[in-house]
């Protein structure tokens, strides 16, 4: 059986907590419950005030958790933490974080790690940027960083593919694109958990939006969305759920 459509929210650096319980409220007051499961991944500080404001049935996730349990790690946030603010999933290594922070995919392994250590369900980025792309090694490259991404991690993880070329930029990979390496991470995710694989979510991320979601997780080994830009509207969530339903 396929796995339940997934609609993830990555706000990254947006929103105040003031901005996100606004957002949280507006959507309770037109969001219904469907088929595809919906995800908020807020900035840490907003977690609390958004869970309150949100409808039942729409989950809240974190961007990022540390590899350290706890302790002597100032301005990191454990995946106790996360948990305890009522969080369901967290993304890690996404390219932003592998940029902007050097992220290696041993870091990503072990917060993926920690993650599911307290019970999170960890959203695990890979994707490839346009060098890669042009010279054609983007499926090598992309599993290899999974490969890495997964070291010691169990099944319950949700991959995200998102080609760098393609985060914030306008510019999406074509749905057959996004099923080819849908379907080559697919494949790698049956090397490391057997028949479990064809249960697991593999999102495509990188400028979705209304007017492109639904032909991109029509995909068959595309099972879901990650998005950044068009999560910060509601009414943007609303069209895209209702595209998808
Ligand atoms: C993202 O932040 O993961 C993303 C895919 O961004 P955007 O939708 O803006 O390209």
């Amino acid at each position: 059986m396929s796995p339940r459509t997934l609609l993830a929210l990555n706000w990254k650096m947006n929103k105040t907590p003031t901005e996100a319980r606004a957002w949280g409220r507006e959507l309770a007051r037109s969001y219904r419950r469907g088929t595809v499961e919906v995800a908020v991944m807020a900035p840490a500080v907003s977690l609390y005030g958004l869970k309150e404001a949100m409808p039942g049935g729409v989950d809240i996730g974190a961007q990022d958790v540390s590899a350290h349990e706890s302790g002597a790690h100032t301005g990191e946030i454990s995946a106790a933490m996360l948990r305890d603010a009522e969080c369901t999933y967290v993304i890690v290594g996404h390219s932003e974080r592998r940029t902007d922070h050097a992220e290696t995919d041993a870091l990503v392994a072990a917060k993926a790690r920690q993650a599911q250590a307290q019970g999170l369900t960890p959203i695990v980025c890979v994707g490839e940027g346009l060098e890669v792309r042009e010279r054609g090694e983007h499926v090598e490259h992309t599993l290899a960083q999974l490969r890495g991404s997964l070291d010691g991690v169990d099944e319950r993880v949700v991959i995200a593919y998102e080609p760098v070329w393609a985060i914030g930029t306008g510019k999406t990979a074509t749905a057959e694109d996004a099923e080819a390496m849908a379907a080559a991470i697919r494949g790698a995710l049956r090397e490391h958990y057997g028949d479990l694989a064809d249960s697991l979510r593999v999102l495509y991320g990188g400028s979705v939006k209304p007017d492109n979601v639904a032909a991109i997780c029509a995909q068959p080994n595309v099972n879901g969305a990650l998005v950044g830009g068009a999560s910060l509207k509601v009414e943007d969530v609303l069209a895209m759920l209702s595209a998808l339903e």
